[in-house]
Order: C-alpha cells, then structure tokens, then sequence
C-alpha cells in the first residue's frame, strides 16, 4: 500500500507563514528616486535604488 504516503506531501498549504512586503518598495527591494544635480536641484531622471528599508529582501524589517 502506497497511496497513504502519498497523501501526507500534499497538504502543505497555510503552515508556511507569509513575509510582510515591505512598505516602502512594495516588496520590490528597490525603489526609483529623482536623481537631481547642480546647485538648483535640477531633476536629471530617476534611479533605481537599493531599498533602504529592508535592504533589498523586499521583507518589512521584524521590529
Ligand atoms: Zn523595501
């Protein structure tokens, strides 16, 4: 009989707890910012950046 171990590897569905996405990058792990120069804070385009919040992980900081 075999059917009955089988059975046992298939529930594996609401044990496996959830990462909170992180705010800040919506759990992308990087965020664009406005990239500016000069004394007059031109705006020269967007970056993307490491997020600072979760350093990347896209997973909101346990704290
Ligand atoms: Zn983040």
């Amino acid at each position: 009989m075999i059917a009955v171990a089988e059975r046992k590897t298939t529930r594996r569905t609401t044990t496996t707890p959830q990462p909170t996405p992180c705010e800040t990058c919506k759990g992308a792990g990087e965020v664009s910012r406005t990239v500016r120069v000069g004394r007059k804070h031109r705006v020269v385009g967007q970056q993307t950046g490491l997020c600072l919040t979760c350093l990347g992980s896209g997973e909101a900081p346990t704290e």
